[in-house]
């Protein structure tokens, strides 16, 4: 999956005059070298980009603009090699409107003994010169990520990494398009939700079809293009018949193929990169999207079931900020479904009714057809797999009337060892922080919905990040949660985002 976008980072150094032009020279000498390290580190998911020392007002300014007009300028990493008055970073940070990164680091590791002398000291005064600037950008009130660290330490460039990701998920969520088909399930209040705000919080275009408009692409697929993915579903997948006519079974399956040709032409003529289905409103297809839907998420679309926009956005967002993660183990729609409320083996075995994303399987992935009791329509044809074990997020993002509030939970999903013959759908099982019962009833109280964007291979300080870059709420639930607290905090959330 890719954003069509070759994306950068801009480092941009801090100094003044003061000290002269050896001094300059050297602080100029220090970050090429320093930039060369991070991009030689190969642990940097994006490039970065050296640009010349900002020393007034004026060429803060028009590199903080420069940065606005490049499409490929993702944010401004900055950091202060001498000291640099921070009233010249006014204007340029009041024009910036891209992911902002404080690195507050130095070019030497170590404190050198015996050569220290007053000229070290006002080349290498970061300690002095980013406490100046820091200061300027909260008083400004910007948000930005402060990562502190020598440049060439393992765990700093992992951090940075990770907040690069981070601001490929603010750069990019205001290109997200979901596409709504039909309308959210009847008298159902948490998929539902303010979409003029979120077009004005988050840039997500959220737009309704006919499903009746959709159907008339999946009708339009040739038998050619059937048979050709209907062969490639039979190559991959284990075909796990359970006594079903083979070839009833085939036709079944040929079904999905037809919806997951149909709905991606129209995604991709009408630019959308995620989708909602409602069981409700089927007119014109003979099955629940099923694995249609699982292959389309596997691609990288956002899905949400039952017309919950909010979630399809989180996933396609999510699968965004992961994409082209080393090992990635997956990113997918998910739904609180039954507990196991053992004393020591708690958890919550999660599901939908088919449309799990293949992303997170642990090992084979099988199709399976059975019936359907929602939505009156033929028996679809699904995957069905277990999850990996693992930690990730659980991330749900509700309507609170007055604010959107980000919920960000962290699970671990335990091994699936026991099987499950009858169960015809796919499934996690995963315990939450900090456990079952202070976990669920905090996520209770935050007004958390049963729909999920779960990903493996995200942190909780990334969500965390992308929902203050958005403006909004975020809560979050691990194991230093206790419901005193949480209770405490969402009371004074409740008088911070009035
Ligand atoms: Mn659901």
């Amino acid at each position: 999956m890719t954003t069509g976008k070759k994306y950068k980072f801009w480092f941009a150094t801090g100094s003044q005059t003061l000290y002269g032009e050896k001094c300059l020279k050297v602080v100029a000498e220090h970050s090429k070298i320093m930039v060369e390290g991070l991009n030689k580190s190969g642990a940097l998911p994006f490039e970065v980009v050296l640009k010349p020392t900002l020393i007034d007002n004026a060429s803060i300014r028009k590199t903080f603009n420069d940065a606005n007009a490049d499409e490929e300028c993702a944010g401004v990493i900055t950091w202060m090699h001498t000291f640099s008055p921070a009233k010249s970073w006014i204007l340029g940070l009041q024009e910036f409107r891209k992911p902002l990164l404080h690195f507050h680091t130095q070019f030497n590791e170590a404190i050198p003994y015996d050569s220290i002398d007053m000229d070290f000291m006002n080349t290498n005064q970061s300690a002095h010169g980013d406490r100046e600037y820091g200061h300027i950008v909260s008083r400004m009130g910007i948000e930005r990520k402060v990562i502190v660290g020598h440049w060439s330490n393992p765990e700093v460039h992992g951090r940075i990494a990770s907040w690069m990701r981070t601001a490929i998920g603010i750069m990019e969520s205001s290109h997200i398009r979901v596409l709504r088909v039909g309308d959210n399930m009847r008298n159902v209040a948490v998929t539902e939700g303010d979409k003029v705000e979120a077009h004005i919080k988050f840039g997500w275009e959220i737009d309704a079809y006919n499903i009746t408009d959709i159907a008339e692409y999946v009708k339009a697929v040739s038998q050619s293009d059937i048979n050709t993915l209907v062969d490639e579903y039979y190559s991959k997948y284990e075909i796990i018949l359970d006594g079903r006519d083979a070839d009833d079974f085939k036709k079944k399956v040929a079904v999905q193929a037809g919806i997951e040709i149909g709905f991606e032409r129209f995604l991709v003529e009408k630019n959308y990169q995620a989708i909602v289905t409602n069981f409700e409103m089927l007119s014109g297809l003979q099955q629940l999207p099923g694995l249609a839907i699982q292959r389309l998420m596997d691609k990288g679309y956002g899905f949400g079931g039952e017309g919950d926009w909010k979630t399809a956005a989180m996933v396609r967002l999510m699968k965004i900020m992961a994409a082209g993660t080393p090992n990635a183990k997956g990113t997918s729609f998910m739904e609180d479904y039954t507990y196991h409320l053992v004393p020591g083996e708690e958890g919550i075995l999660q599901a939908h009714m088919l449309e799990v994303c293949p992303s997170i399987a642990d090992g084979k992935v099988g199709i399976k057809v059975n019936p359907l009791s929602m939505g009156q329509r033929e028996d679809p044809a699904r995957l069905v797999f277990t999850s990996k074990p693992g930690k990730g997020i659980a991330t749900s993002l509700v309507d609170m009337g007055t604010r959107f509030r980000l919920i960000v939970n962290n699970v671990e999903c335990l091994a699936q060892d026991i099987p499950m013959p009858k169960l015809p759908v796919a499934s996690a099982f995963w315990r939450p922080e900090p456990n079952l019962s202070t976990g669920a009833e905090a996520w209770i109280l935050a007004g958390g919905a049963h729909h999920t964007a779960f990903s493996y291979d995200l942190t909780a300080e990334q969500m965390g990040d992308w929902g203050a870059a958005m403006g909004i709420e975020v809560v979050y639930i691990d194991n230093d949660t206790t419901i005193r607290n949480f209770k405490n905090e969402l009371r004074w959330n409740a008088a911070s985002f009035r």
